[in-house]
């Protein structure tokens, strides 16, 4: 199973390119999604956030209250790392056995979705990495709109985060977002007929 690793910085245009791939018929983990699922009600996820935050942080129907754990860890570094450290081991495992699932059924391709992939080491178990570029102002212009922030909290967000532009050297594959949705979809139509094709060929 040929695994790629999709990564970029904040709207730098991830969901986007892993939309057209999806619309493919591609299968894909989304780093998000498992984040999401490991802390459902009845999961050992949430467990070991109520043992450390306590029971304030779930709503009255026993569901996770973000708001109220957000409210924490903003103000709080320890608690932040904390709570951190806590999920991490469980996304990790939950993102292996779908891993796991896949190769048995003999998938030919599997596309991560994975925010952190450089900074939590996910890149060491890619064939190859994909990078969704975009030049700073693009970025910041791009978080602004869709997020309706100010250009101040844009760039907090942004400078937060591994700098795009150290993350190159990692990718095998970089997808340039800077221009219109047009020219990334072209990019991207190349990309399928170069890469992804004769990979899907080969499987049959
Ligand atoms: P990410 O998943 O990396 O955070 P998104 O795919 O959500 O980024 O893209 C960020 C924002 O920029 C979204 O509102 C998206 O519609 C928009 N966007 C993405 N690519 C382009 C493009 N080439 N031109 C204009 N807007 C774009």
């Amino acid at each position: 199973m040929f695994k790629i690793g999709l990564t970029g910085g904040i709207a730098s245009g991830k969901s986007t390119v892993l939309t057209y791939f999806k619309d493919k018929g591609i299968p894909y983990i989304d780093a998000d999604i498992v984040a999401r699922e490991v802390v459902e009600p009845g999961t050992e996820g949430l467990q070991a956030i109520v043992d450390v935050f306590g029971l304030n942080v779930l709503h009255d129907d026993g569901t996770l209250n973000r708001e109220a754990l957000g409210a924490i860890v903003f103000h709080n570094e320890e608690k932040r790392l904390q709570l951190n450290s806590c999920l991490k081991e469980y996304i990790r495992n939950r993102i292996m056995e779908l891993t796991a699932n896949y190769e048995v059924q003999d998938t030919p391709i599997l596309i991560y979705d994975i925010p952190l992939l450089i900074e939590g080491e996910w890149y060491t178990m890619m064939d190859e990495v994909w990078l969704v570029y975009v030049n700073e102002p693009t970025q910041i212009e791009r978080l602004m709109s869709r997020n309706g922030l100010t250009k101040e909290d844009a760039i907090a967000r942004i400078k937060s985060q591994m700098r795009l532009d150290d993350k190159r050297s990692y990718a095998d594959v970089i997808i340039d977002n800077n221009g219109t949705p047009q020219t990334l979809e072209a990019q991207l139509d190349t990309i399928f007929s170069d890469r992804i094709k004769p990979l899907l060929q080969e499987a049959q």
